[in-house]
C-alpha cells in the first residue's frame, strides 16, 4: 500500500543542541499524540545525524541527510559520502532540492551519480523536482517537471525506482509563504503519477509516495493532503517547530 510520508527539511538551521532538542520534542509529541499511519522523517544537517538518531525512537521516526557527495570517497574536501550518511544510522537522503540545484549547480548528471550512490548504500532518496515561476507563468510546468524526472530517476531500474520517495516542490512556493493551490498540487501530482505509469506501469505508479513541498504548514496541510495524489509533504520552515510539525503529521 502507498505510504504517507511527512518529512522535515531543517536546511541550514539549528545548532547541534537545538536540533537534538527539536528531534526529542517531535519524538515526544508522536509518542503522546501518535502519527496516524504516517512515516515521519527529520532532514537534519550532516553534523546532527548521529546525535538525532541516538535521541529518538528510530522505529517511529526516520532520519535524512539533506545531500550526499557525488563520489564514493577520496580527495573531495568538505564532502560527505552516502556511505558516511548510512553509517550514522540515517535511512534517507534528500536529493535534487531546488536550493542545491540553484545555488550549488547540481545538474541531472550530478544527481544521477548521487542517486546511484545513495541506492548502493541502502539509503532511500527523497527526490525533489519542481518548476521556477517563469515556467509556471508560461504554463509549461508539467513538461518541465517530467523532463527533470526523465533525465534522472526515470533512468533507474524499476527495482531501484520503487525505493524512492518523490517530492514535488514548486520553487515559487518554497519559503515564500505562497502555497500551490490544492488544484495546482493535484494536477502536477497526477501528471507525475501518469508519467510513472507510462514508464514503469500502473502498479508501480500506484505505490509511489508523492509529497508536496512549498510553504506547507499546520493551516494548509489538511487541504493539500486531501488530494488523492498527494501522499504527504516535504516541510521546510514549519518543521522547525515541533508543535507545527506534529499538526502537519496529524493533518491526515
Ligand atoms: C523545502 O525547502 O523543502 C520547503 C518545502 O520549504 P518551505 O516549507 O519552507 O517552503
Amino acid at each position: 500500500m502507498r505510504k504517507k510520508v511527512v518529512a522535515g527539511n531543517w536546511k541550514c538551521n539549528t545548532t547541534l543542541h537545538e536540533g537534538v532538542e527539536l528531534a526529542k520534542a517531535v519524538d515526544k509529541l508522536i509518542s503522546e499524540k501518535g502519527a496516524a499511519d504516517v512515516v515521519v522523517v527529520l532532514g537534519t544537517p550532516f553534523t546532527h545525524l548521529t546525535s538525532v538518531v541516538g535521541a529518538i525512537d528510530t522505529k517511529r521516526i526516520g532520519v535524512a541527510s539533506q545531500n550526499c557527495a557525488a563520489e564514493a570517497k577520496g580527495a573531495f574536501t568538505g564532502e560527505v559520502s552516502a556511505a558516511m550518511v548510512k553509517s550514522t544510522g540515517s535511512q534517507y537522503v534528500i536529493l535534487g532540492h531546488s536550493e542545491r540545484r540553484e545555488y550549488y549547480g547540481e545538474t541531472s548528471e550530478i544527481l544521477n551519480k548521487k542517486l546511484a550512490l545513495a541506492l548502493e548504500n541502502g539509503l532511500t532518496p527523497i527526490y525533489c523536482c519542481g518548476e521556477p515561476l517563469n515556467i509556471r507563468n508560461a504554463g509549461t510546468q508539467v513538461e518541465y517537471v517530467i523532463n527533470q524526472l526523465e533525465e534522472t530517476i526515470f533512468q533507474l531500474s524499476e527495482e531501484d525506482f520503487k525505493k524512492l520517495v518523490i517530492a514535488y516542490e514548486p520553487i515559487w512556493a518554497i519559503g515564500t509563504g505562497v502555497t500551490a493551490t490544492t488544484e495546482q498540487a493535484q494536477e502536477m501530482h497526477k501528471s507525475i503519477r501518469d508519467a510513472i505509469a507510462d514508464k514503469f506501469g500502473a502498479e508501480v505508479a500506484d505505490e509511489m509516495s508523492l509529497l508536496y513541498g512549498g510553504s506547507c504548514n499546520a493551516k494548509n496541510a489538511n487541504e493539500l493532503f486531501a488530494n488523492p495524489d498527494v501522499d504527504g509533504g516535504l516541510i521546510g520552515g514549519a518543521s522547525l517547530k515541533a508543535d507545527d510539525f506534529i499538526q502537519i503529521i496529524n493533518a491526515y
